[in-house]
């Protein structure tokens, strides 16, 4: 069990009655890129929003390291390393590039004085890796509401990674995007999964391809099948569900 970063067991939440997650068991491993697919209304946000805090499950338990989750609230869950991203992007668009990094950075507790200066060159040293990281260095000084659809996309991610979080959940990240920006972001996900875990949501099948270490096929809150993207593909239930679609 140790070897797993995120391990969610018997996981249920009913609305009205509806189990719109049913019993789910799911577990990611430390450094995992994991996608998540499955048709609409299959419980992929409903899951992400169980292990961020954001709804409460009516059962069922959801490990992160040694943390019971369903016992934390958002803050706390961010706190100790779970970064989410939600399905539209949601950027400060008065604000510069850098500016929104600057925010999105931790604030330390601690000692005054001297510390400041040390956390002024933590911060401008990071922001400057995190903007390399997701494409934006040249435009920095730009408002975020100048940027494309798909450079906002990439500015949250950057926001998150400004945290430096373990574990990052990331719902329909290149939704909107064109071929070239989702190639950029299979790149700029590969790149940032090495020394942290992800779990993306996703619909484009091209796009899981370049990414997945390992694919779970959600339907009707419940898993339908896990496995490599060709044992995937090659199901048979997994071709009726998209199928019939
Ligand atoms: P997916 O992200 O896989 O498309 P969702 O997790 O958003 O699916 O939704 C799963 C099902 O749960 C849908 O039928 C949706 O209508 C329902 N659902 C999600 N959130 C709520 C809610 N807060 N209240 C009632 N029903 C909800
Ligand atoms: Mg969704």
């Amino acid at each position: 069990m140790s070897e797993y970063i995120l391990a969610v067991e018997g996981l249920t939440v009913s609305f009205d009655g509806f189990r719109a997650v049913d019993d789910l068991n799911f577990y990611v491993e430390k450094d995992e890129l994991r996608c998540v697919i499955g048709p609409n209304g299959a419980g992929k946000t409903t899951l992400l929003d169980m292990i961020c805090g954001k709804t409460k499950p009516t059962g069922g338990t959801i490990k992160f390291k040694t943390f019971d989750l369903t016992g934390m609230i958002e803050y706390q869950i961010t706190r100790i390393g779970v970064g989410r991203k939600f399905q539209n992007p949601s950027v400060y668009e008065d604000l510069t590039v850098f500016e929104n990094l600057e925010i999105s950075y931790p604030k330390k507790r601690g000692l005054m004085g001297s510390l400041f200066f040390r956390r002024d060159d933590d911060l401008l040293s990071k922001i400057d890796e995190v903007a390399e990281q997701i494409f934006l260095h040249e435009v920095l000084r730009h408002k975020a509401g100048k940027l494309s659809h798909g450079q906002k996309q990439w500015l949250e991610i950057g926001m998150l990674l400004m945290q430096d979080p373990e574990l990052l959940l990331l719902d329909e990240p290149v939704a909107g995007m064109s071929a070239k920006e989702r190639e950029q972001t299979a790149y700029l996900l590969n790149n940032i999964s090495k020394g942290r875990s992800i779990v993306v949501i996703e619909h484009d099948m091209a796009f899981v391809r370049m990414i997945a270490h390992k694919v779970t096929v959600l339907h009707q809150g419940k898993l339908l099948a896990e496995g490599s993207m060709d044992q995937v593909q090659a199901d048979e239930r997994v071709k009726d569900v998209y199928l019939g679609h």
